[in-house]
């Protein structure tokens, strides 16, 4: 802390992100990338843009990107925001549609970004407890609110609220902006982007860092009425009117064009999440249902921050929170067939 600090800063209690180890042979299942590289047709689409056209400001509407998500989704491109990371996309809505006379609810367990943005903005927030089950009680925010907003599937738990339920929490909640986090939705969710035409007041956040495997560029999005999408616009044109850069908008927008792609690695992911649940459990761990590409599992006889010194001692990164209802967790990132059995190798002796 220096003198020079504006008083406010002193206050802010920052987000810490997972770690991202310098050491290459770890096996690293801490920070749910995908195993599998991004589309060589997005990898392409960025070795062409690459040379003299660098030299020019990008789009900074990024027009190319949202048109090949309006298409994707069959939405309008008005309702597309794009932005540096879904992390940058909640920054952006978290001001421009938060900062709202009530607090805004979310549950008690869910993406820890999301109390970091209140913190920044001086938004006032109330968590919601989830069940004991980890899922979320659709009736508990049916109350009065300055908005709404969860992951779907949820993070770390990787629990999925089905799509009548998000009806259910919608319809109750008329008169408040609801947000679904669907950072993790592709690899087994329904995405609540199929209702934004019924809700004006849904609007659906995604990431290319996860199912299109492209986390190093930085890419996120949000889909939902046009009205919503102007609010970040603003915010957005307020801060840095280029977010993506050329690399990252023909990048993107490729990715989304090669679905054979997406669906081999989803599918890949899918199928290595249900066998590793399987293994797991019968080493001994609970595990809870996940429509995510990572597991969150607990021992009931091992102390789970051992757990997680006893595999990192042998090369395998996993995440432990130290967060309250949570500690006796690890979240684990599915990783390709041999990082995978490289982790429950490493489990054995420990359990
Ligand atoms: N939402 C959730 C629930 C996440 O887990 C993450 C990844 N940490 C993000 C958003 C942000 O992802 P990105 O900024 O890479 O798009």
């Amino acid at each position: 802390m220096s003198k020079f600090w504006s008083p406010f800063v002193k206050d802010l209690v920052p987000y810490v992100p997972g770690e991202q180890p310098k050491l290459q042979k770890l096996v690293k299942l801490n920070t749910n990338e995908n195993p599998y590289g991004p589309s060589p047709k997005a990898v392409a689409a960025m070795q062409a843009e690459l040379g003299d056209s660098l030299r020019l400001y990008p789009d900074p509407n990024s027009d190319q990107l949202k048109q090949a998500v309006a298409d994707y989704y069959g939405v309008q491109r008005a309702q597309v925001f794009v932005g540096n990371g879904s992390d940058e996309v909640l920054a952006h809505l978290f001001y421009g549609l938060f900062k709202q006379d009530q607090p805004i609810l979310f549950p008690d367990i869910t993406y820890s970004f999301y109390p970091v943005y209140c913190g920044l903005y001086g938004i006032a927030y109330e968590n919601v407890p989830l069940r004991d089950d980890f899922s979320i009680d659709v009736a508990a925010y049916l109350k009065p609110n300055g908005g709404i907003i969860f992951a779907n599937p949820n993070a770390p738990t990787g629990r999925l609220l089905a799509l009548d339920e998000i009806r259910r929490l919608l319809q109750g909640n008329p008169d408040s902006v609801v947000v679904i986090d669907e950072a993790y939705i592709d690899f087994g969710g329904q995405s609540a982007i199929s209702l934004v035409n019924d809700f004006p007041n849904l609007l659906v956040t995604q990431t290319l860092s996860k199912s299109r495997s492209l986390a190093g560029l930085r890419v996120g999005l949000a889909v939902g009425h046009a009205d919503l999408i102007e609010a970040l616009e603003r915010v957005k044109n307020s801060f840095n009117s280029y977010p993506l850069d050329r690399l990252a908008i023909v990048g993107a927008a490729a990715a989304f064009a090669d679905e054979d792609y997406f669906i081999e690695t989803c599918s890949k992911v899918i199928a290595s999440r249900e066998q590793v649940t399987a293994e797991l459990i019968k080493l001994g761990f609970n595990v809870l249902p996940s429509a995510a590409n990572f597991i969150f599992a607990t021992h009931p006889e091992r102390d789970a921050a051992a757990l997680a010194q006893g595999l990192r001692e042998q090369g395998v990164i996993v995440r432990h929170f130290n967060s309250a209802r949570i500690d006796q967790y690890l979240r684990i990132s599915i990783g390709t067939p041999e990082q995978n059995q490289a982790l429950l190798e490493a489990l054995k002796p420990l359990v």
